[in-house]
Parts: C-alpha cells; structure tokens; sequence
C-alpha cells in the first residue's frame, strides 16, 4: 500500500491545493490526516469540503477540538486564540459536524498508529529524544503488534528510531527505509504553516511494502494565502511567519 502522511492543514487552502495535486501524481492508496485541519488561516470551510471531496481519512487536532468548542482555547497563545474565535464563527454547520465525528486516533490497516501530538496525549508534543522516549515505551505497552506511529502538532519534519534501550533521531535526507526491528516514530511536517524554516508545504509518501518513507516538500502560492489572511482581519504575523517558513 500507499499512503500520503499530511498534518496540520490549518485552512491553508492554497498550500492543501498543492499538496493534493502533487500527492494524485504519487498514485497513492489512501491519504491519511494527523488533525488540525483548520485554525489559524481563512479557509476552513473550504478546506474541510476538499478534505471530504478527497475522501482523506483524518483524525482530530487541538485546533479541530477548540474550534468546536471540545476544549478551552486558554492554553493557546493569543494569536491562536484570536483565529480560533474567528474559525469558531466562521465553520459551517456541517463542516463542525464532520470535523465531531473525527476519531483522536487511530490504527490503520494494522500497520501503523496515526496521532496528533503523542501516542499518550493528543494534545503533548515530541519535540526531543526524550519524548520520543515516553512514545515509543507506551507504543510497546499498548500497541504491541505496531512499530510504526505517524504524530504531527510540531508542525516539524521528524523521524525517530528506537531499539530496545535507545533512541536516534534522524536528521539528514529525504528518503529512509524502516528497519524490520526496532520501533519508528514519523512527522511530516505541516502542509498549512511549516516550521521548519522553508516555506512551503510537507508531507510524507509511505510505501508498506518496502517500508519506505519519502518526505516531499511542496511550494505553493503564500502570497495569495497572505492577501486572504489580511482581508479576513486575522492577526498579520500569520501572514508573515509564512514566508519565513516558522
Ligand atoms: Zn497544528
């Protein structure tokens, strides 16, 4: 099988165009969401609709959640906040109720575990070797069968390896083939706010069989994003970070 990985489309429409144009060229089986499909930029209503015309299949993010109002929005920054509000005023009826029925995460095909932050916390971030830690001992005790688990809210390309007793995280190339052993845990990154320090969008093509990981990374136009964000009276620095890739 297939799979294109994505996270974190945060109503970016026009960096969601991209990505999905690039992934029909990848003659993917199933594109897979790791949540936050809105919060922060203009376009939630039409992102979810091509989220659903796409048939991805998604699970929620904290800022599906505090959109719909499943979570207080004080623990986010104000900036945050304020597109929250917006996002909450703004979502569709229908499009709220798609973004409910979402699942926190889930098992696909029996291969691999799909999270928003971590494996123990939907909301918690792996940002180090020591989280990945804390993720791949709770992957061992209740995923037995799973060595692969996909997590993004970092917003952060990331790829972890795990032996019984350590953790290495991979930092250099595109393309890496999983090991038959050991435990894996993989970001690809956001394809509506990268923050890793290249504009654009980012996502993963995930090969089963030849247990292949390819991250890509797509341009898109963020000027056309920008000019929306500004018209739409959300916070500028939503703009700008996009330029900066952070
Ligand atoms: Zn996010």
């Amino acid at each position: 099988m297939r799979y294109a990985i994505i996270s974190d489309i945060h109503a970016n429409l026009e960096a969601l165009c991209a990505t999905l144009k690039d992934i029909k060229n990848q003659h993917v089986d199933k594109i897979i969401c790791l949540g936050d499909v809105v919060g922060y930029y203009p376009d939630p209503n039409k992102c979810v609709s091509l989220c659903k015309k796409s048939g991805l299949i998604s699970i929620r993010g904290n800022h599906d959640d505090a959109a719909l109002e499943l979570c207080p929005i004080d623990n986010f920054n104000p900036i945050a906040q304020e597109a929250l509000l917006w996002t909450a005023e703004h979502l569709k009826k229908e499009n709220k109720e798609w973004l409910q029925l979402l699942p926190d995460h889930l098992v696909v095909d029996d291969d691999f575990l799909a999270v928003h932050g971590s494996p123990w916390d939907p909301y918690a971030y792996i940002f180090s070797s020591a989280g990945a830690l804390r993720s791949f001992s709770y992957m061992r005790t209740n995923y037995p069968t799973i060595s692969i688990c996909f997590f993004g809210h970092t917003h952060q390309k990331a790829l972890y390896t795990s032996d019984e007793n350590s953790v290495e995280e991979v930092t250099q190339g595109t393309e890496y083939i999983l090991g038959n052993s050991g435990l894996f845990l993989i970001n690809p990154g956001s394809v509506g706010q990268s923050r890793d320090g290249i504009p654009g969008a980012s996502y993963i093509i995930y090969h089963s069989e030849k247990r292949k990981i390819e991250f890509r990374h797509i341009p898109y136009d963020i000027e056309t994003t920008q000019r929306k964000v500004r018209a739409a009276g959300l916070p500028m620095m939503l703009a700008e970070r996009l330029s900066l890739g952070y």
